[in-house]
């Protein structure tokens, strides 16, 4: 199902709408891990108006502004209709990220008060909220079914997300917001399609996470040299959560 034979098709919907906050790099990141392994990675820039591509196999939607959000949502199509929702029901996989996961979900109330229709590939919908914005730093300890370390981010949005029974949290917030629903959880996850309030990209500062998604489609991966991404996580870590103690904390 890839774009150009054996590479990988890495598609990176509505930049142009959705990556106020760099969350593009994300695309970037999963190209160049690929390419790191001797895989062939094929980036495809779709930008609004263009139309989705049913055949890559990893989707990467970003964080936004409430008026371009909504416009991404509308270009996505109805509920579990459209390009996106065929290539997930093929295997593929899709990373998403704050404005990203709001969108991906069955519905969110915009700027305007006015509720949208998301693409329905999560079970869960998205208010606004009622106090400040969150914004900050946040660590995220992930549900252990996934396998991954903590994660580091910074989060800024007004939206509130209430996951349903058909979607599993990413994880448990240790600093910061996440989904802010009163649940102290973060993101959502099911199958293969995975959403998250971390900005970072949050890629760059995880590539246990990126390694997730990318072994969804190609399978097991060669170890990489992290020692530069790992040395960052453990600065940032250190700065969400203070000095590191014993099991509080893996770089
Ligand atoms: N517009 C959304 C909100 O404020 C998403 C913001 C973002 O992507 N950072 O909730």
């Amino acid at each position: 199902m890839s774009t150009v034979d054996s590479a990988v098709g890495i598609a990176l919907l509505f930049p142009d709408l959705l990556g106020t906050y760099g969350d593009s790099g994300n695309a970037t990141i999963l190209a160049e891990r690929l390419r790191w392994r001797g895989f062939e990675a094929t980036p495809v820039t779709v930008r609004s108006g263009d139309a989705v591509p049913a055949g890559c196999d990893v989707y990467v939607v970003g964080g936004g502004e409430d008026l371009p959000q909504a416009l991404a949502a509308r270009q996505l199509g109805p509920p579990r209709t459209g390009p996106l929702c065929e290539a997930v029901d093929r295997g593929a996989a899709v990373l998403a990220v704050c404005a990203g996961l709001q969108v991906l979900g069955e519905s969110f109330v915009g700027g305007d008060g006015v509720r949208v229709d998301g693409a329905g590939l999560l079970d869960l919908t998205t208010e606004r909220g009622r106090g400040p914005r969150s914004v900050g730093e946040v660590v995220v300890d992930p549900v252990p079914a996934l396998g991954l370390p903590a994660l580091t981010g910074y989060e800024n949005h007004g939206g509130v997300t209430v996951l349903g029974p058909g979607t599993s949290p990413l994880g448990h917030v240790r600093r910061g917001v996440g989904n802010g629903d009163g649940s102290g959880t973060d993101g959502a996850w099911s199958g293969r399609v995975l959403g998250t309030y971390l900005h970072g990209p949050v890629l760059a500062r995880n590539p246990a996470l990126a390694d997730l998604v990318l072994g969804w489609v190609v399978g097991d991966l060669a170890p990489v040299d992290d020692a530069e991404v790992l040395e960052l996580r453990g600065e940032r870590l250190h700065a969400a959560l203070g000095p590191r103690r014993r099991g509080r904390w893996r770089p």
